[in-house]
Parts: C-alpha cells; sequence; structure tokens
C-alpha cells in the first residue's frame, strides 16, 4: 500500500533521515521506533509531503505521492495523525471530528466513523458538546486519533501518539489502536519512542537512529534481539 524507497531529507546541513526504505502493506500494522532525534516525525512529515525530500520516493497504492497536488493526496485516504495532541481547542468536541472529515469521508463514511469512535471512545461522546481545550491530555489524544478516523482512511499514520501521557493512559491508546487494527482491518503506521510496547503491537517494525534503518524484521524477531 505504501512504499518508501531510498529517502533523504535534509534541513539546511543536517542530514535527518539518510536513505530510508520501508513498505507498509495492505491491513499491516507496521511500526517505527527510535529514540528522540532519530528523524522519526521528519519521515511522517515527509509521506504526509509537509516537508521535501532530496531524494527518493514515496508510493501510495503505485501512485507517486510526491509528485501530486496537495489537493488530489488530500482525497487518497492517508490520515496523519501528528505528535503533541493536535485538536482545535476552541472548538467542541464534535466540531473537532467534523472538521476536514466529513468533507473528506463524506456523509455515510463520516457517520459510521462517528459511531465507531464512540464506541472506542465513549469519553468523546460524553463530552461531545465540550471545548476540546478543556478535556485532559489522554482525552484530547483520544480525541486527534479520533479526528484521523473520522476521515475514514485507508491508511493511518500516528506519530508518537503515546507522548507525555502517564503510563496507564498511553497503554489503553495503545490497546485501541490494536483493536482497530484486529477488528477494522484498518492499515496503521506508527512511530513511537515506547519501543517495547509498540513492537509488540506491530506485524512489521523498523528501527530508525539517527536517519537510518538499523533492524527489521517482523515482531518475533525484534523482540528476541533484546
Ligand atoms: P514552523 O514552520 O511551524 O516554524 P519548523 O519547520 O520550524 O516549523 O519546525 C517543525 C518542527 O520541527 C517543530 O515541531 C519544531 O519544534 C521542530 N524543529 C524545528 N527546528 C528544529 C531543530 N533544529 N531541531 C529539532 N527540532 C526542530
Ligand atoms: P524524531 O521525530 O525521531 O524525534 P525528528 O524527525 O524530529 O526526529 O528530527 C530528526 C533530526 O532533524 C533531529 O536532529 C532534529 O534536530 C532535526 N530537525 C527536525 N526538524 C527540524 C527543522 N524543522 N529544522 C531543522 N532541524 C530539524
Amino acid at each position: 500500500m505504501l512504499e518508501v524507497t531510498d529517502l533523504a531529507v535534509s534541513y539546511g546541513g543536517l542530514r535527518a533521515l539518510a536513505g530510508v526504505s520501508l513498505v507498509v502493506g495492505a491491513g499491516q500494522f507496521v511500526t517505527v521506533v527510535g529514540p528522540n532525534g532519530a528523524g522519526k516525525s521528519t519521515l511522517f512529515k515527509t509521506i504526509s509531503g509537509i516537508v521535501p525530500p532530496t531524494a527518493g520516493s514515496v508510493r501510495f497504492e503505485g501512485e507517486d505521492l510526491l509528485a501530486m497536488p496537495a489537493s488530489r493526496r488530500a482525497h487518497l485516504g492517508i490520515a496523519h495523525v501528528p505528535e503533541g495532541r493536535q485538536v482545535f481547542k476552541a472548538m467542541t468536541v464534535r466540531e473537532n471530528l467534523e472538521m476536514g472529515a466529513y468533507p473528506m469521508a463524506g456523509r455515510h463514511a463520516w457517520v459510521r466513523m462517528l459511531d465507531r469512535i464512540h464506541t472506542l471512545f465513549p469519553i468523546l461522546a460524553e463530552r461531545a458538546g465540550q471545548f476540546a481545550g478543556t478535556l485532559s491530555g489522554g482525552e484530547q489524544q483520544m480525541l486527534a486519533i479520533g479526528r484521523g478516523l473520522a476521515c475514514a482512511p485507508k491508511l493511518l499514520m500516528l506519530d508518537e501518539p503515546s507522548m507525555g501521557l502517564a503510563p496507564a493512559i498511553a497503554d489503553l491508546i495503545f490497546d485501541r489502536i490494536s483493536q482497530i487494527h484486529r477488528e477494522d482491518g484498518l492499515t496503521i503506521l506508527l512511530v513511537e519512542q515506547r519501543v517495547a510496547e509498540a513492537l509488540e503491537l506491530c506485524d512489521r517494525g523498523y528501527v530508525l537512529e539517527t536517519g537510518r534503518i538499523v533492524l527489521e524484521g517482523p515482531y518475533e524477531i525484534l523482540a528476541g534481539d533484546d
């Protein structure tokens, strides 16, 4: 479904990615782990078209993502949940789940996804009319994931959804992500600093260090390595 080949990115003189390749098959759960500064966010931002690469290619269902206009990329079915619980704080929970998603998914799919989001995160139904800024950090992260799901995507990309959360809340969020993958068959690409928890969820994992993939394989192989 997603094929990243020999991707290189520089910020001025700093090489953030130095030839990264990875593949996400349809229906797979793929995780990229690595320490702070490894290039995880840069990888996501390049796939999303936010940061331009100096070399390499990104293909989604065979199409060159980097060559197409943003207006077209927006309709391919890739949802990117950025790091840092990005929600519209001055809008209600319900408005957050509508914004952008409703036009992208279409009414029918959006209504179905809203129902699913409320099943996964009942708190978002309870707090539908409240401003997102009044939610706790964990609830805001659930809402950020909900915003991604509301687009009814083919591929859900999650950038460090556990960042800054208490371990119990992070575990709950990982559980829900895993549930979406198992029950809905959604294709997921997750980047995380919490290595053990994130690798446990995936079919296939990549370890990124200073802009390079240093290890890759199915969970059984990566887990056997520590
Ligand atoms: P903006 O256009 O919003 O100012 P930037 O391109 O400056 O965005 O930054 C994008 C992201 O990268 C932000 O999260 C920012 O904090 C981070 N960032 C910017 N410069 C650096 C840097 N030198 N090292 C690490 N992170 C950086
Ligand atoms: P991670 O997500 O794994 O923490 P990043 O992709 O944010 O890593 O950063 C990779 C490298 O690029 C780091 O050395 C970081 O300081 C640098 N970097 C990230 N964003 C910017 C930016 N906007 N401008 C300059 N350097 C950046």
